[in-house]
């Protein structure tokens, strides 16, 4: 019951962001024309880190790449720069991750203002995995909504990168065979850190963690934890007392000894409650990009071995 929707928030923010987004892009229209020559490397752009690096690993030195977020950085709070929306009418391919995560970048796509001028492929990566609905039984409007935090199970990592694949050399065939090689050693490198994850999470006994924002249900399900409550509901917005009350009461019933905090997102409140009635605080890292997890991989490995470290 506490897995509440960010989404109505979202749609609040996304208004109020998409005016801005639109002045920007009629803006750009008549001060930017984009120049590229036909040898040179595709130009890749993308949102969030864990796609970025997918993408690296597919893309290689064949590819001219740039992530729009700066590590550390909310996809759920980020408002693109006008830097951000120059870099992407100069790209040739824009992989975004969609169902709702970077909205703002699936309202540039749908508004390209000038086809003409930005003549970019964008391709939202959440068509090409399994989604998995939000499952609150107490919402009423939102239902039909995905969970966009697919990327944390690893399993969609192998469809994440399969589509990097495939558009990579749709657009790039010339290196086809290049982007391929890649994709299979990913694939490879997957399964064997997955026996590794498997094996560590299976000998857990206690299952059930507090995490911080609901971003956890793709990496619990593949892990087959138990996700108690997230402290914070809608992420960038201070949870009320009375919500945080509630959360305080799981940890309670549910014997809970560690809360996950999230490094993109201000934990201060969460903390002054959590201290009250556990013992420890551990970092959770649902995008990396930073320090021990800049790559897919070792985001994924942190957060296994940090979830491990503390329940087993
Ligand atoms: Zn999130």
């Amino acid at each position: 019951m506490f897995k509440e929707r960010k989404k109505r928030k979202g749609a609040i923010i996304l208004g109020a962001s998409l005016l801005i987004v639109l002045a920007l892009f009629f803006y750009y229209r008549t001060s930017q024309t984009v120049t590229l020559t036909p040898d040179s490397k595709l130009r890749v752009t993308t949102t969030i880190f864990p796609l970025y690096d997918i993408i690296h690993t597919i893309g290689g030195d064949r590819i001219e790449l740039v992530s729009l977020l700066p590590a550390g950085a909310s996809p759920h709070t980020f408002e693109p720069t006008p830097e951000v929306i120059r870099q992407i009418s100069q790209t040739n391919l824009f992989f975004f991750a969609g169902a709702g995560l970077d909205s703002w970048a699936t309202f540039l796509v749908e508004n390209n203002v000038d086809k003409e001028k930005n003549n970019y492929q964008a391709i939202d990566i959440s068509q090409a995995v399994i989604l998995m609905p939000f499952t609150d039984a107490d919402l009423e409007h939102e239902q039909t909504d995905f969970d966009p935090h697919y990327w944390l199970s690893p399993a969609n990592a192998f469809l994440i990168a399969q589509s990097v694949t495939n558009n990579l050399s749709i657009q790039d065939p010339e290196n086809e065979s290049y982007y391929r090689a890649n994709l299979e050693r990913f694939q490879k490198e997957l399964e064997v850190a997955i026996q590794g994850w498997q094996e560590k999470m299976q000998s857990l006994e206690k299952r059930e963690i507090i995490v911080f924002h609901d971003a956890w249900n793709y990496f619990a399900d593949y892990f087959a934890l138990d996700i108690v409550a997230s402290f914070e509901p809608f992420p960038g917005k201070t949870p009320s007392p009375k919500y945080l009350q509630t959360v305080q009461t799981e940890i309670l019933a549910h014997d809970i000894s560690v809360v996950f905090t999230e490094p993109q997102l201000a934990p201060e409140l969460a903390l002054a409650l959590a201290s009250d009635v556990v013992s420890q605080v551990a970092i959770l890292d649902p995008l990396g990009g930073l320090k021990g997890r800049d790559s897919y991989l070792s985001l994924i490995d942190y957060n296994v071995e940090t979830i491990y470290s503390y329940l087993q």
